[in-house]
């Protein structure tokens, strides 16, 4: 063990300590940590944007559109409901319990661990620690290593703005990770890949932690036989394309009935045309791949299709341009796992139904898109598929309305959060009765009659 990993049990000992003598309790203190943050988002700006350019090349229109401005808008969101979100919550008692009054008491879990990716790495690890502290709990956060000069940026700032008696910031990789997973905390909330998403929630069996698992997956995007194609292929080419497609959420490919697909393709390069200009390797507003093994991962999928837009790039630089395939087998490695980068196989179907069937038969994927002007194939298809999140005539968008659950389902994940289902993740919602103490009704109570047992029966 490093002397780094030596001091986590310390650290954690110290966490609980504050936790227990209720340091994080007062809605003072967490509304205070929730400013504090947002003014480490405000007076950081350009440093942020600065580890995200180095990091990602990320352009500043997508700091702020991809991590800070759903950091401000969960945030806001946060105070204003942190009132309603922590006041008991009644329930109805029935005449069995009665008299008698009932409620749900949200109650702070303790420590929560926080993992975040690399590809929103600002975002990423915020995002779940803004409802981890408006809940009451203590956090440690661990950014990923791969987007190094971000997480070297969290852990320089984060002990500056909120309060460090709470929240700890742990940086490292596999083996200070492996580490820090054998401690014991009262939930992690982890994003990531499912391979490591396996790792952690083995890990949390130990001390039966629960756990929230943000994964990813191949998210469809199904292009209806009346869609209006020139909306959807400016939106969808966004989505694609927005931090060089290494977004979670992202289309992963389309499904587009098959005298479509041409007008389909011919829209996509119009748009990248407009977005990007010709020379869309050294475009501003066009991010990087993280490193070089995702570069040579995403390379590899070049060769499952024929090249019907883009298909360069440039080692050096790590980019790759915003590419469209065809003719693409269901069997390719392209088909059978995430691609995470710009390349969008296009697979042609007969129709809405035969595309809900490719999709139905996959992993139920984080999110699902749809474009149509019909609202019928909108309830078939909001009804048919099972996915985390689902957006019609649009992409990632949902991702702006706080009061929207946010995660995934089956293989994409499991737990929800954002908003108020993020405060309720991050808190044990109690269950409490009182009872009055008069009248006793004695039907309950030995020795057991079958006068009692018929009343018992008729109160039910
Ligand atoms: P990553 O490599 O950054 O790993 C995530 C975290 O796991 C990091 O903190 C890392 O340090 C830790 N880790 C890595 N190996 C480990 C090990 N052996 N033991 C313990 N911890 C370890 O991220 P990634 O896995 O490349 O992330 C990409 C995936 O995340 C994609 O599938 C993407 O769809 C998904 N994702 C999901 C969301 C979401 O909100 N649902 C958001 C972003 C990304």
């Amino acid at each position: 063990m490093s002397m780094e990993t030596d001091r986590y049990p310390s650290m954690m000992k110290a966490l609980r300590e504050n936790f227990d003598r209720g340091l994080t309790r007062p809605l003072g203190w967490r509304r205070a940590q929730l400013g504090a943050m947002a003014r480490m988002l405000r007076e950081n700006e350009k440093q942020i944007a600065r580890a995200l350019a180095t990091d990602l090349a990320k352009p500043d229109q997508e700091v702020y559109l991809g991590e800070l401005s759903l950091l401000f808008s969960e945030i806001r969101h946060a105070q204003r409901q942190l009132r309603r979100w922590t006041r008991p919550r009644r329930v109805h008692t029935p005449l069995v319990g009665q008299p008698a009054r009932s409620w749900v008491q949200p109650e702070p879990l303790g420590v929560v661990l926080i993992m975040g990716a690399w590809n929103y790495p600002v975002q990423l690890v915020l995002s779940p620690l803004i409802p981890a502290l408006a809940a009451g709990n203590c956090a440690v956060i661990k950014p990923s290593e791969i987007a190094a000069a971000t997480a070297a940026l969290m852990a320089k700032l984060i002990p500056r703005y909120l309060d460090s008696n709470a929240v700890k910031v742990v940086e490292g990789a596999v083996e200070e990770t492996t580490e820090l997973l054998k401690q014991r905390f009262d939930h992690i909330l982890y994003t990531g890949g499912a391979h490591v998403g396996r790792i952690v929630m083995r890990a949390a069996a130990e001390h039966l932690t629960p756990v929230t698992l943000e994964l990813g997956g191949k998210s469809p995007c199904v292009i209806d036989e009346d869609a209006d194609l020139v909306s959807a292929a400016r939106r969808l080419t966004w989505g694609k394309c927005l931090n060089a497609g290494q977004t979670c959420i992202a289309p992963d490919y389309v499904l587009v009935t098959r005298d479509r697909r041409d007008e389909l393709i011919s829209a996509i390069g119009d748009e990248l045309d407009a977005m990007y200009g010709k020379d869309r390797l050294k475009s501003g507003d066009y991010a990087k791949i993280i490193n070089r093994r995702h570069f040579d991962r995403l390379i590899g999928y070049l060769d499952d299709g024929e090249v019907a837009i883009g298909g360069q790039y440039d080692e050096g630089s790590c980019r790759i341009e915003p590419t469209v395939l065809t003719g693409v087998g269901a069997e390719n490695d392209i088909m059978r796992e995430e691609i995470f980068g710009p390349i969008l196989p296009i697979i042609e179907v007969d129709s809405l139904e035969e595309a809900i069937a490719f999709v139905r038969q996959r992993d139920k994927p984080l999110a699902a898109y749809l474009f149509t002007r019909s609202r019928v194939s909108e309830r078939v298809f909001v009804e048919s598929v099972s996915t985390g999140n689902l957006c019609i005539n649009d992409v990632l968008m949902f991702m702006s309305v706080p009061e929207l659950p946010f995660g995934g389902v089956g293989m994409s994940g499991m737990g929800q959060y954002h908003g108020k289902a993020g405060f309720d993740r991050f808190s044990h919602l109690k269950a409490v009765m009182k009872r009055s103490r008069f009248p006793e009704i004695t039907i309950r109570f030995p020795p057991y009659t079958d006068f009692k047992l018929r009343w018992l029966k008729r109160l039910g």
